[in-house]
């Protein structure tokens, strides 16, 4: 699943990409049950001829602002992710029962991982907005910007803000005795760390992922919230993890996977101690981490 580095990512190259354009509607959409909160007959009315202000993210949120104080919320959940192409690149036609069409395609969209098209945007300057989900548990929404702050309320603080420090931290782990690991991943106390970020921060830090909040000592604690920016920084750079499904705007393939520490490594040798690396199962996830290195 998406995680912080790799909705940053998106969130980064549509603001490069799309930020200004306008919407002129929608192209094709075969999979209505996407949409929530508003049914596909009127997201495509309200959606036409809205202007893209500029693109957040919260936690694992795509916030593309629009015209009209309305905001376009894409979940990518599992397995979605957003494409941008240009409209000349692909046939007039562009989609046939999800895949892309055109002799002329870009070779990142013959990728498989890009064929589950199911819904495309036309915007102005030649460009289309494609987002593509094999396993279609992705979410879309088109809410009044006043709904940010319900979407507020049920999300931790985000781990790179410039505020986020280690006081934030701790109220973060207050009032918990779960495994570290499924603390980190609780979106509602910190945002954005799943299971690929979530494994590299504790391995940084030291700490097995099965630990007690309570059982960490302060200096744990402290080393746990230090590998957290490092980790998810590193990630961004990579432009995010493609072991499984995700691509970015492109079509193309993030790099994290060729530089985690220890996400699934399980049975190779950790590169800091030799040991290790251990699979083991955390509620219904996986965790990994080095038998040497994390006590
Ligand atoms: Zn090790």
């Amino acid at each position: 699943m998406p995680e912080l580095p790799e909705v940053q990512t998106v969130v980064d190259d549509l603001n490069k990409k799309i930020k200004g354009s306008k919407i002129l509607g929608v192209f094709y959409c075969d999979n209505k049950k996407a949409f929530k909160g508003i049914t596909f007959e009127k997201f495509k009315k309200e959606i036409k001829n809205r202007k893209i202000i500029d693109i957040k993210r919260r936690a694992k949120y795509i916030l593309i602002n629009l015209t009209g104080s309305k905001v376009l919320i894409f979940h990518l959940k599992m397995t979605g992710h957003l494409l941008v192409v240009s409209s000349k690149q692909v046939s007039s036609k562009y989609i046939e029962k999800g895949r892309w069409v055109g002799n002329n395609l870009p070779k990142e969209l013959l990728d498989p991982r890009n064929q589950f098209i199911h819904l495309v945007l036309e915007l102005s300057g030649d460009k289309i907005l494609a987002f593509s989900d094999v396993r279609k548990f992705g979410v879309i929404r088109l809410e009044n910007s006043d709904y940010l702050s319900s979407l507020e309320a049920k999300l931790g603080p985000e781990p790179l803000d410039p505020k986020f420090d280690l006081n934030q931290f701790k109220k973060v782990l207050d009032g918990t005795n779960g495994k570290i690991k499924a603390v980190l991943m609780d979106q509602s106390r910190i945002a954005g760390i799943g299971n690929i970020y979530g494994d590299e921060i504790l391995f940084l830090a030291g700490v097995r992922p099965d630990r007690r909040v309570k059982s960490l000592k302060k200096e744990e604690v402290e080393k746990i919230f230090k590998s957290i920016r490092p980790v998810l920084e590193k990630a961004i750079k990579y432009r995010g993890s493609s072991e499984s499904d995700y691509r970015d705007t492109s079509g193309k393939k993030g790099d994290y996977q060729n530089h985690s520490f220890v996400y699934r490594r399980e049975k190779n040798a950790c590169g800091k101690c030799g040991g290790t690396i251990k699979k083991i199962k955390i509620g219904q996830r996986s965790a990994h981490y080095c038998t040497e290195c994390q006590k």
